[in-house]
Formats: C-alpha cells, structure tokens, sequence
C-alpha cells in the first residue's frame, strides 16, 4: 500500500544544505504494522512527515526519491489532490495532543469536522458519527465528553480524541508519530491495546514512530531501525529481538530496563549521542559509538545486505 523508495530529505542551514534522511525505503501493507525506531534526532519524525508532505518548507524538503500510495506518486501530487488524501486515506496521530487539537472547538466539533470536510457530512450526522467514534475509542460516558474542550480531559483522553479524529473517514493507513510518549506508563498500555485492536479490526496498515522497544515487542510485525538518517537494520520483529545484528540495535535492546529479577546492575548505555545532521561522520554513521568498529567503517559507509530471510542490515560486520 505504502512504498517508499530512496528517500532524501534535506534541511537547509546558513552553511548550505544537510541530508536529513538519506536513501531510506519503507513498505508498510494492508493490515501491516511497520515500527520505525531509533533515538531522537534519527530523522523518523521527518520521515512520517515527508510521506504526508507536511514537512515544514523552508528549512525541510524532499529532495529525492519516491513516495507511492497505492500506486499514485505523492511527491508529484498537486496540493489540492494531497489534501484530498491526508485525512481520508492517510492519517495521522501526533505526538502531544495538547498541542495537536485546537484549545478553542471541543473535540466533538473536530471531530465532526472532519467529516463535514472530507466527506461532506451533514453536521448532525457528523455529530452522531463523532459520538460513535468516541465510543469505539474507549472514551468513557462519551455524551458527556464530546463537548469538553482539550483541556478539560485527561492526556488520555485527549489522545483517544485524536485517535478518533484520525480514524473518523476509515483511512487505510494510520501514521502514528509517539503517540504515547506524554503519558503514563498504564495510559501507554491502553492506547497501544487500542492501536493494535483498531489496526487489526480495521485491516489498517500502521506505520508507528517511536523509541520504545516495549512498544515495538507489543505492536510490531516489522521494525525498522534509523540511525542518522539511514535505516541500518530492517527484520521481522520476532527475528529483530532474537538475533538483532546491528551494533546500534544490539545497543538499543541491551539498554531496555527488563525489571529487577537480575537484582542490581547497571544498565548498559550506547555511549555518546546521536550526531548533529550537519556533522555526521564519514564512513558508518554510528562507528565513533560503535563498540565493533574496525578501520573500514571510518573510510566507507556499508552497503545494504541481507543475511537473512526479510532482514536487511548496513554494517560491515555482514
Ligand atoms: Fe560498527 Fe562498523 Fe558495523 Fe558501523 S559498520 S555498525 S562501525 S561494525
């Protein structure tokens, strides 16, 4: 449904411009839940963004490849024809509620609205259908809650609206970008039960952006893991948390906190930081932390391979 093919996004500085994210391919199917992972700063958000073309230009572009939705190029669409699109195919959850609905319509009407738009509703039906939706979300008592306005529910609440919101025209595909980062522990677990009950109930083809491994085991058929820009391991998700092969996924599973059954010990940490876009090191992206680095990785940035059935891996080690 979604085929993404060398993908280049560009920002551009006072010193000229920077990849963003370089060459990336991404498939996600009907029914399929695709995680795209990696630490803050690795370009997933932009990604999500580049496939609903809502980077904000200038300073971000696309600056190369294909983006293919159901056969239809969306780097080429006309505006008037992409609107059609977001909203009614391809939808979207943010990362923050609060900041993602208006403070001054009460969700019901947002809700609606989006109907009323995309569907063209009438806004009575499109009141019924708001009611529904947030009922299917698991909004409590929703008569009472439609017309609350943001900041009178709970972060939860909040983000079951937009899950509603996004869900309102049956996309086919749901782009969720952290959707569960500003809330607790026990919320996150319940909107991620949520996530993956619509996505199975609606045959939705998912596309989750987030950091958390947790989520990744619970939602995921396959991850995808981006490191400055470049997916460095791609793999079904049993295969990932079995054999993960790239030094930074092997990192990043080694520093998920897996309870306190081990008594005491320091959690291991990727050393260093995530390298700022404009001074990414020549050769492999990750060797100034790589715990395997050899002299090549400093000199020639590895190609993709696959050493396994479904996986494809960037390190030299393969
Ligand atoms: Fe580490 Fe080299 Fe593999 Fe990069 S290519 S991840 S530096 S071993």
């Amino acid at each position: 449904m979604l085929a993404v093919h060398g993908l280049h996004v560009r920002l551009q500085t006072e010193r000229g411009p920077v990849p963003a994210v370089r060459g990336l391919d991404l498939s996600v199917d009907r029914g399929e839940s695709v995680c795209l992972v990696g630490e803050s700063g690795c370009g997933k958000t932009l990604t999500a963004l580049a496939v609903l073309r809502l980077l904000p230009s200038p300073p971000l572009e696309i600056a190369g490849g294909s983006i293919r939705f159901d056969g239809r190029e969306l780097t080429t669409l006309p505006p008037e024809e992409m609107r059609r699109l977001r909203g009614r195919r391809i939808a979207m959850v943010f990362q923050e509620p609060m900041t993602a609905l208006n403070p001054v319509f009460t969700v019901g009407r947002q809700i609606a609205e989006v109907l009323e738009v995309h569907l063209g509703t009438p806004p009575s039906e499109a009141r019924r259908a708001a009611l529904e939706l947030l009922e299917q979300v698991g909004v409590p008592e929703p008569a009472s809650r439609i017309d609350a306005y943001p900041h009178q529910l709970s972060g939860g609440l909040r983000q079951r609206a937009m899950i509603a919101m996004a869900l309102a025209c049956a996309p086919d595909l749901l782009i969720a970008d952290e959707p569960t980062t500003a809330l607790d522990v026990t919320v996150q677990a319940q909107i991620l039960d949520l996530l993956a009950r619509l996505q199975r109930e609606r045959g939705l083809g998912l596309l989750l952006v987030t950091h958390n491994l947790g989520v990744v085991a619970q939602v995921a058929h396959r991850v995808l893991i981006m490191y400055a820009g470049r997916i460095v391991e791609e793999a079904p998700v049993e295969a990932l948390f079995a054999h993960p092969r790239h030094p930074y996924t092997r990192g990043l599973l080694a520093s998920v906190p897996y309870g306190v059954a081990e008594g005491t010990r320091r959690l291991p940490a990727i050393p260093g930081t995530v390298p700022p876009l404009e001074a990414v090191p020549a050769g492999c992206p990750f060797h100034d932390r790589c715990p395997e680095v050899m002299d090549v990785c400093r000199r020639v940035e590895p190609a993709a391979r696959r050493p396994g059935p479904g996986v494809t891996v960037r390190c030299h080690l393969f």
